[in-house]
């Protein structure tokens, strides 16, 4: 079955959620464009990160991507048109998912 590049890193047992997945303009680019290998850094991530967003941009299923990642606060990759900092920025502006819930 075809998903997304994001596909080979996420495993969810909903599986009936993830039909938007099916629509990703990242079906057929490369993981690669979407996740940092260890150890990258400056000019070089922020290229891969531009061009995954780029991809993202034309994307028919952003919003859904961006809601879901959001929802469950994937840390890795670009996902939504957004990077990992990016979502980390969002996540700190926001409130705690369990606000009754002691950690
Ligand atoms: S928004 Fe980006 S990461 Fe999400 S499905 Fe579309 S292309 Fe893939």
């Amino acid at each position: 079955m075809a998903l997304t590049a994001h596909s080979v890193t996420q495993i969810d047992t909903k599986a009936s959620s993830w039909g938007w997945q099916l629509r990703g303009a990242c079906r057929h680019v490369s993981p690669e464009t979407f996740f940092h290998p260890d150890g990258e850094r400056g000019t070089v991530r922020r290229t891969r990160d531009e061009r995954a967003k780029a991809v993202c941009s034309e994307c028919p299923v952003l919003r859904q991507c961006r809601d879901h990642v959001l929802t469950v606060r994937e840390p890795f990759g670009v996902w939504g048109g957004m990077t990992e900092v990016e979502r980390a920025a969002h996540y700190l502006a926001s409130p705690p998912l369990n606000p009754g819930v002691a950690v």
